[in-house]
């Protein structure tokens, strides 16, 4: 909400200047408050005590200058529309002290522009608070999402644990005492806890993703190749051809790359289609800004309506004795994938196979 009596404060050590500003001023803006100060104490305590919603300063005054009283609005975090009213001034001045943080430069001898800038500056500073302030609605949104799946998925734990041990002990102590029914009821509720286990596990590794940002060298085709020996079991089964291309050196954290890659594979031979030898290939590009990789596969496919679902968390195409799964490797990619500054998505054809991309920024 834009101020209802704007709060002028005006740095300034000539008297007659400052009238003739406050005289333009009175001409053309509505609702406004006007404080004179003419050194650096007395600006100090007005920032202190008047709270001003704007500030207008001649560009040097006596043992302080408007880039000295820019330099205070930074160190204390306050972001009040600042705009420098002065004599001639050199470009490199004007330069230096836009950088500095100034939203505009008035010349004293054309004083008629200053009503609309203050109106333009103001309006901007609005609609950048409105963003300003969306976007921290959103991140603590965010927050308290990532902290309810994390303690919620943490605390699940427990409970299943003792779900689990103890149908067990009623499976292993009480066996002769149940008839064929218990039995089977009580090793649906076993296979069950395993499940939620095997989600609950899921749901907190994919809360932790990003919560330890530490970065470093990671060589891509060491860890591709790392990946392809944990699998070994999988590749092996289904006889998978798997090339991987040079791919680049980059920064980015090991281990969480190292899970996009495990992710991407394991889809890739999971997914194969019946009777055919899975044929995998890494590919990597290098674009202006970003590393664009490529896990492409000739397996089952994705229908189009369903490649942008398919990240969604617990969102699976297939049935879960056709293909084993949990729902969660994809959105656990994504989040890896932001992380580093990218994106990922799929290209497919159902039947043919798919190609996996995914962008990582380049430092
Ligand atoms: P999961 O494999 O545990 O089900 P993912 O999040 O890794 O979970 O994948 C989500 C869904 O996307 C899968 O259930 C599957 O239907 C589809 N999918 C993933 N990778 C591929 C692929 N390479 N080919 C075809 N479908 C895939």
């Amino acid at each position: 909400m834009p101020p209802e009596k704007l709060k002028i404060l005006m740095l300034e050590d000539s008297e007659t200047d400052a009238e003739i500003i406050h005289r333009v001023l009175k001409k053309e803006l509505q609702a406004f408050e006007f404080k004179l100060v003419t050194n650096k104490e007395a600006y100090l305590i007005a920032l202190d005590e008047y709270h001003p919603d704007l500030i207008l300063s001649d560009n040097s005054l006596p043992q302080f200058s408007a880039i000295e009283a820019l330099i205070i609005l930074q160190q204390r975090l306050l972001f009040i529309p600042f705009i420098i009213v002065s004599g001639a001034i050199s470009e490199e001045f004007a330069v230096d002290i836009i950088k500095h943080g100034a939203d505009d430069y008035i010349l004293k001898d054309r004083l008629t522009r200053l009503p609309v800038a203050i109106k333009e500056v103001m309006a901007k500073r609005e609609t950048n608070h409105r963003l300003y302030e969306t976007l921290e609605t959103l991140q603590k949104a965010n927050k308290e999402l990532e902290q309810f799946s994390f303690i919620s998925s943490h605390d699940l734990q427990e409970p299943l644990r003792t779900i689990s041990s103890f149908s067990e002990l009623l499976l292993k102590e009480y066996k002769q005492k149940l008839d064929g029914n218990g039995e089977m009821y009580l090793n649906f509720i076993q296979k069950s806890v395993e499940r939620m286990q095997i989600l609950v596990k899921g749901l907190l590794d994919y809360s932790r993703i990003g919560k330890e940002i530490k970065i470093s060298e990671a060589d891509c085709n060491q860890i591709a190749n790392d990946v392809i020996v944990d699998l070994g079991a999988a590749i092996a089964e289904c006889n998978a051809h798997i090339q991987i291309q040079q791919l680049p050196v980059l920064h980015g954290n090991p281990t969480e790359l190292r899970q996009l890659f495990q992710n991407l594979l394991s889809n890739a031979i999971k997914y194969r289609a019946k009777d055919t030898i899975p044929e995998i290939i890494i590919t990597a590009e290098e674009q202006t800004k970003h590393w664009l990789f490529g896990v492409h596969d000739n397996g089952i496919g994705i229908e189009d309506k369903n490649q942008e679902k398919i990240f969604i968390i617990f969102k699976r195409l297939n049935n879960r004795n056709e293909y084993e799964g949990t729902g969660i490797g994809l959105s656990h990619c994504k989040k890896i994938v932001e992380f580093h500054g990218g994106k990922i998505w799929v290209e497919s054809k159902l039947k043919e196979g798919s190609i996996f991309y995914f962008t990582i920024l380049k430092q």
